[in-house]
């Protein structure tokens, strides 16, 4: 129950599937109108409406009926019977008080309902949308100024007007925020995923260069140093040649988690190709790029990933260079690329800083 619960906040807010957002709606709506039903019984009983406080008692059923079906994942019998007691009611109500009691208005609200629903086939959307946008039309077009079967007081009649419009708007209100948010989060997390590494969880190629750009801008402004710092674990073909590509994954996992947990939280880590790595450390001098570099190097060589019971060794090379004035982004990668080469000659698991450009 309590997962219930939270589901339909989160429904509320706009999180989750379009099904789920649509359902948890669905089951809020359910409930009010099931309470607000249950509060007219009393008030057309004590105002002598006998007709439609027994329509209200139907209502009150069909409603209770449906959050059961609901709960229990019968959706397409629980809306039908909701959109039925809809017009049913709203046709009752317009021919026995009058279409000033403003009960027609919930019918008006299916059509966006039933767009946004769950049911899976266009056309049927489509269709049952006009079904009602039609229903409403005639419902105007024959109600509209015709005497009712009995008159209300002019206050009741105004007070159930006001309710019902207020409560229809708030419902719609209601309605497109939820779709509001539930697409600006399926937005957000496209966005999120399309700068993301599905492997590592680490910002990918893409994303680094839109940040290297960015801080390498800030920069050329005459701001602060900006170190770049690329690092390639060492015969990583031989990891997964001897102990298969799913070690290997889970070595690029260890390695991205000991970068990330090695640098500060301004500082960016990206993967930058298979088993290659950029980090980009903003306001960081080369005497501290070198230091933040060799930690990370010491923390690869102390990962302790194991397959089979074996050990699996990990070492990492890194290439630093540190962004020059009047210089590409391009350019200062290449010069780190080249110290990352140096390093491999040299004997791999090793920092190298570049030389300056020339
Ligand atoms: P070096 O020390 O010179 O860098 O040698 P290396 O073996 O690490 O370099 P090489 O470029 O020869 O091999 C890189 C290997 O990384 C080859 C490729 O199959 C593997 N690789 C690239 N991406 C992935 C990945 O996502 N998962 C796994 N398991 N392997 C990958
Ligand atoms: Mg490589
Ligand atoms: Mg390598």
């Amino acid at each position: 129950m309590k997962q219930y619960i939270q589901d339909l906040v989160k429904a509320l807010l706009g999180r989750g599937s379009t099904t789920g957002v649509f359902l948890g709606l669905l089951t809020v709506a359910t409930l009010i109108a099931g309470v607000a039903h249950l509060a007219f019984i009393f008030l057309f009983g004590s105002a002598g409406v006998n007709w439609m406080a027994r329509a209200n008692v139907a209502s009150v059923l069909i409603y209770v009926l449906s959050a059961w079906l609901i709960y229990h994942g019968r959706h397409f019998v629980a809306m039908g019977l909701i959109v039925g007691e809809i017009l049913l009611h709203g046709l009752l109500a317009v021919v026995v008080i009058g279409w000033d009691s403003g009960f027609h208005y919930y019918i008006v609200l299916v059509v966006p309902v039933v767009i946004l629903s769950n049911l899976h086939t266009t056309w049927f959307k489509l269709l049952a949308a006009t079904t009602v946008a039609m229903f409403y039309m005639v419902l105007d077009f024959l109600f509209r100024g015709v005497q009712p079967v009995q008159t209300l007081a002019p206050a009741m009649l105004q007070g159930l007007h006001y309710f019902n419009l207020a409560s229809s708007l708030l419902m719609l209100a209601v309605l497109a925020f939820a779709y509001y948010r539930l697409v600006a989060n399926a937005e957000a997390s496209l966005r999120d995923q399309a700068c993301t590494d599905p492997l590592t969880q680490l910002r990918n190629r893409r994303f680094a260069l839109e940040v290297a750009q960015h801080e390498a801008a800030v920069f050329e402004r005459g701001g602060r140093p900006l170190a770049l710092v690329l690092g390639d674990v060492d015969h990583f073909k031989r990891i997964n040649d001897s102990h298969g590509h799913e070690t290997g994954d889970n070595a690029l996992k260890a390695v991205a988690q000991a970068l990330r947990e090695g640098v500060r939280e301004i500082d960016h880590v990206a993967r930058w190709g298979g088993e290659e790595f950029l980090v980009l450390l903003p306001s960081t001098d080369e005497g501290e790029a070198m230091r933040v570099a060799g930690r990370l190097r010491e923390a690869v060589e102390q990962l302790r990933l194991r397959h089979s019971e074996q050990a699996v060794p990990l070492s990492i090379t890194l290439g630093v260079s540190l962004m020059q004035a009047g210089e590409t982004v391009t350019q200062a990668l290449a010069r780190a690329d080249q110290a990352l080469y140096k390093g491999k000659l040299a004997g791999r698991n090793r920092v190298v800083l570049a030389g300056q450009a020339s």
